[in-house]
């Protein structure tokens, strides 16, 4: 930073995302938090200048649905259904994390959303085991600074350890029931502890339980209901993702008049018409994480019918626990299927015209989240008065080289590697290629460390036993599939 807070960003490739700044080739300054002027050529002798001529500039990514404690798991869910996932992730890895672990869990994935260029995240925590637990997922998101909500999961989390001897009825009676005292009181307290203002980077938001989604409306009306007298930024609540279709959430809520702005709804392939009618009119969004949905089974990815409904849709990339954490490679899972599916059926098996292009993926990995989060007055876009939530992608790697359309390079050719530089709220996070202010061998040999520790806890519980005991609730004869090969 020059005096007073000043970066001028020089010669840059702009891709704005707002038309009233549109793509230009040229400077944007950063006064404090702030986007002060972006302009072909602006003249500030006392900021700090940056050559950017092999970059483009465009807005930090905005993640709408990440499980961000996972990410020491990285690799273990590559092969996973949903199944697979319920009985693993919930009801094992869950168990295997102490609160250091959840703190390095979120610590490092905002660290790897930062360095991706995802400058806003909306992180689903559904690993509030003990007050503890529940300040390092804070702290760790805190610490990175990342811009965000962290949603309170309110799951009935495994009661039993490592190395306990399970039954079903252990298991089963983890997966349903009213909300716990234990979360009232926690959440409450995370609230006025770590959330005093509403006016920090990270907010406070609550995620829903998911298994009373699934069955009934009354626990998640009462669950709505409480989470509201907290004063959450956002209410993420999977839903409609193929497990019990007779169950209508959207409708259910609406029903008892409780649709609204602040509810983010996770996934949704198998929402109704009317349910995104109900949407639009009433409030709430859906967010789309395209490639886990494809990867376990959750249905045809919903985003295209959102647009369609007159809604904005979002993306986001759910587990870290399967692929790498970046906006890349959702923005082109997302438009290579619904084109796709246009020739499939749109088209009637015909390969003419697809609907939508790159930049329509970029909005939405960008402007798209911000609005789902209530956020679009101050990010999303490059827009003088915005805050400074800026990342520059390095256009000189041989995987960009040449860059003739700057979108086409940001869809279909970056990779986190290729960011240069972040900036979220006025603040450089990432400079040079590299994340500032941590010394990363350090941070990594935190991240194996926690990782090391929770696959010896991993190995104390049977697996056979966790899958015998989900496999009835899922209608399963066979709990595990021979591969193929
Ligand atoms: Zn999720």
């Amino acid at each position: 930073m020059g005096s007073q807070g000043k970066t001028l960003i020089r010669g840059a490739t702009i891709v704005s995302m707002d038309p009233a700044v549109g793509d230009l080739k040229g400077d944007i300054l950063i006064v404090g938090d702030r986007i002060a002027e972006i302009a072909p050529s602006i003249s500030a002798d006392d900021a700090e200048v940056i050559d950017a001529t092999d970059m483009i500039a465009s807005p930090g990514f905005v993640d709408t649905h990440r499980h961000t404690w996972q990410t020491q798991l990285k690799g273990v869910a590559i092969d996973w259904s949903l199944f697979d996932y319920t009985c693993l992730m919930r009801s094992m890895y869950s168990v295997c994390y102490n609160a250091e672990d959840a703190y390095v869990g979120n610590y490092v994935g905002a660290l790897d959303a930062i360095n991706a260029g995802i400058t806003s995240l909306v992180d689903h925590s559904h690993l509030q085991i003990t007050p503890d637990h529940s300040d390092g997922l804070v702290n760790g998101l805190k610490d990175a600074g990342i811009r965000g909500v962290m949603c309170y999961g309110v799951y009935r989390n495994p009661k039993y350890n490592p190395g306990d001897k399970l039954n079903q009825a252990m298991i089963v009676s983890d997966v349903s029931g009213p909300l716990e005292d234990f979360h009232r009181d926690n959440a409450a307290r995370v609230r006025a502890q770590h959330f005093a203002s509403d006016d920090g980077l990270l907010r406070f938001g609550i995620a829903s339980s998911e298994y009373a989604t699934f069955t009934d409306v009354k626990p998640m009306v009462d669950e709505i209901k409480w989470a509201r007298t907290l004063q959450p930024a956002m209410i993420s609540i999977h839903a409609h993702f193929g497990v019990n279709e007779d169950f209508r959430i959207v409708s259910g809520l609406h029903d008892h008049g409780l649709l609204g702005e602040d509810l983010l709804f996770v996934h949704g392939a198998h929402v109704t018409d009317r349910d995104l009618q109900l949407l639009k009119d009433h409030g709430g969004w859906l967010s789309t994480t395209p490639e886990t949905e494809l990867q376990m089974g959750m249905g045809y990815p919903v985003l295209e019918r959102v647009v369609e409904s007159g809604s904005t849709p979002s993306l986001g990339i759910d587990i870290a626990s399967n692929f790498a954490g970046d906006m890349f490679a959702q923005m082109r899972v997302m438009l290579q299927t619904m084109r796709f599916r246009h020739y499939e059926t749109a088209n009637a098996g015909i390969p003419i015209a697809s609907r939508y292009a790159a930049r329509n993926m970029l909005e939405f990995a960008t402007l798209g989240g911000a609005r789902q989060m209530g956020i679009d007055g101050i990010t999303g876009s490059l827009t003088p008065g915005k805050k400074a939530d800026i990342i520059l992608t390095r256009m000189d790697s041989v995987n960009m080289s040449p860059v003739t359309d700057p979108v086409a390079a940001l869809v279909f050719y970056a990779d986190a590697n290729d960011i240069d530089s972040v900036w979220i709220d006025g603040v450089a996070r990432k400079r040079g290629g590299k994340l500032t202010g941590i010394s990363w061998p350090a941070v990594r040999k935190r991240l194996n460390a926690s990782r090391d520790h929770i696959l010896d806890q991993f190995a104390r519980i049977s697996e056979a036993d966790i899958r015998g005991a989900w496999a009835p609730i899922w209608g399963l004869e066979t709990p595990a599939i021979e591969p193929a090969i």
